[in-house]
């Protein structure tokens, strides 16, 4: 880390005509806990619950999962924990619960994984709410939504489990509900997703892929998983236009929150908050300072009548050196 980089470690994410950005982190392992602690950041918009379970060679009990959700709650405290509940399938395989599919992305995957098995999802939950008691800076959040119905049924399984776990007297409050946009399907029902849940976040990895229909991790088409395609701007705008409709905040923890050009795009569309690895967290910390919000919306409107992807990251890598 440069030391430039460092100065700014505890200084506000503000641009220069003073719009605040929050500044979140995505998590997996405890070691990105304590680098997210060490580079300042104020929660996590992300705990990817299922990089411990991929890392065991069986599912872990109730209480492995309790212990390690509350190292990263108390960790935080009183900063918000964004846990996800797992997200397998697609890429991310357990050994102990292999999927064989032809289309696994299209497949088997997070939230229709967990509502076929609601025994996994329970104690999953039930080892969340019981991880957060006196705590109360616990969210959880669902992958993977394509209907309605899914948010209905996972609300359900966690209402449930809240009511048992207050009954075995835990003191634990029922904790913000949100889902991940991330199937282009939702993107045309974040009004009725918003209405129903406490945020949202936009999965822009998944999203990207699904919306180009290019496969997030195939060399072969690596070329054509434009970050920057127009479609993937007007989509992500889009979002965050018809969650603010409805008075419901919209994070974004995908990769393109991490990249400079991403981040000032990012905060003209209008995001509420940015979760990223905590390795890009000082680098986006100092890029957002060095800019206006204005001018990362002249920026944005410009873009946004552009039709190449390359002409749009073109633009972008020239607007970046201009800020240095
Ligand atoms: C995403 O899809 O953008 C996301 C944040 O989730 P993951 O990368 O874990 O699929
Ligand atoms: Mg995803």
């Amino acid at each position: 880390l440069s030391k430039g980089l460092e100065q700014i470690r505890d200084k506000p994410c503000v641009t220069t005509d003073g719009h605040q950005m929050p500044l979140w982190v995505n998590t997996g392992l405890m070691t990105d806990v304590m680098r997210s602690l060490n580079q300042g950041a104020e929660g996590v918009g992300l705990y990817r619950t299922e990089v411990p379970f991929m890392i065991n060679d069986r599912f872990p009990s109730e209480l492995e999962q309790r212990d390690s959700y509350r190292e990263q709650l108390e960790a935080f405290s009183p900063g918000p924990v964004t846990m996800r509940t797992l997200d397998v399938g697609g890429d991310k395989s357990l050994s102990y619960f292999p999927i064989k599919e032809e289309n696994p992305f299209l497949g088997w995957r997070g939230i229709r994984v967990t509502l076929d098995h609601p025994e996994i999802f329970l104690v999953q939950v039930r080892a969340m709410l019981k991880a957060s008691a006196g705590l109360n800076n616990l969210r959880i959040m669902l992958p993977m939504i394509s209907n309605i119905s899914e948010i209905e049924e996972a609300m359900h399984l966690v209402y449930r489990v809240y009511h048992e776990v207050r009954e075995e007297g835990f003191d634990v409050a029922l904790p913000p509900l949100g889902v991940m946009i991330e199937v282009p399907a939702a993107i045309f029902q974040v009004r009725e997703i918003a209405e129903r849940v406490d945020f949202i976040s936009v999965g822009s990895n998944d999203l990207t892929q699904y919306l180009l229909a290019v496969d997030r991790n195939n060399p072969r088409v690596a070329s054509l998983y434009h970050t920057f395609h127009p479609a993937v701007l007007h989509a992500l705008k889009r979002i965050v236009e018809d969650a603010h409709a409805v008075d419901k905040k919209v994070s974004i923890c995908g990769e393109l929150a991490g990249d400079p050009g991403g981040a000032i795009l990012l905060m003209a569309m209008g995001y509420d908050m940015l979760s990223m690895n905590a390795n890009n967290l000082l680098r986006i910390k100092s890029v957002l300072r060095a800019v206006s919000l204005e001018w990362a919306q002249a920026l944005l409107a410009r873009l946004l009548t552009m039709d190449s992807p390359q002409v749009i990251k073109a633009t972008i890598d020239l607007a970046l050196r201009e800020i240095g």
